[in-house]
């Protein structure tokens, strides 16, 4: 993958107009011989005339016109190409992500047209090979929940709730990791058990085996092997849970 970053202006000076961009795609697509998107074809692939708009193709064989937009992000959208290679430059190089708001002003469209770029792009970047759970965590999925929040010494005299320690002023996150894969996070409104199983839900294949010392296994369909705390990770004395759960982890990868 490349790992070189390009500045604004280079960017605007690689991409300046539709054209440029569409070209760019189509070499990084095709590498120079047109393929039918339906049909894989590439021979009897012909250039279409479309009232001096460029880059329309048609395959003889299955009879549909296309462009490079077909089958990608970028179909059915009116937004130029290199409209959208510069909102998915910014989403790359920007440290804290875009807001649909500032690409709209950055790019001069409307603020439902970036939400849906975005939505496109982050739902791109998200698509990974191993999609075998259809989209859900599947196999062995861990999960583990924290507390996230600011340290009371650096917030304000009237907003410091006066508890010293513990999750007073924290927010919980969950967060669930298919062994060797994807790892998905998300914010829970609180830590009952209905809450939890209903985020886990959200996210987890029905056939997934959890390994977790978060839920408590009265969740019916699930196959779920709870861990030692770390209390009882960190004890001599209570050292054999934790061997029995890597003994029973090791052997479902078997
Ligand atoms: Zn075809």
């Amino acid at each position: 993958m490349c790992q070189v970053t390009i500045s604004t202006y280079e960017f605007l000076k690689l991409f300046p107009d539709e054209e440029t961009a569409r070209i760019h795609l189509e070499q990084r697509r095709w590498n120079g011989t047109p393929a039918c998107p339906q049909c894989g074809c590439t021979d009897k692939q012909y250039k279409q005339a479309r009232g001096g708009k460029k880059g329309y193709y048609r395959c003889t064989h299955c009879k549909i016109v296309y462009t490079v937009r077909t089958g990608t992000i970028f179909e059915r959208s009116h937004v130029p190409l290199h409209k959208w290679l510069y909102a998915i430059y910014l989403l790359a190089t920007t440290r804290k992500g875009v807001s649909s708001l500032q690409l709209s002003k950055e790019i001069g469209i409307t603020q439902k047209s970036s939400w849906f770029m975005l939505q496109r792009i982050r739902e791109a970047c998200q698509k990974d090979n191993d999609d075998s759970g259809g989209g859900f965590l599947s196999g062995i999925v861990e999960i583990d929940e924290t507390y996230i929040g600011g340290k009371e010494a650096n917030k304000h005299e009237k907003k410091k709730q006066k508890a010293r320690r513990g999750t007073v002023g924290k927010m919980a996150v969950i967060g669930m990791q298919q062994r060797a894969g994807k790892l998905k996070a998300s914010s829970l409104a609180n830590t009952s058990a209905r809450t939890i199983h209903a985020a886990v839900a959200s996210v987890v294949a029905p056939s997934a085996i959890l390994c977790t010392e978060t839920i408590c296994p009265t969740e019916g369909c699930r196959s779920i092997i709870t861990k030692p705390s770390i209390t009882a990770r960190s004890s001599m004395l209570t050292a054999w849970p934790h061997q029995q759960y890597r003994k029973r982890v090791r052997g479902l990868e078997a």
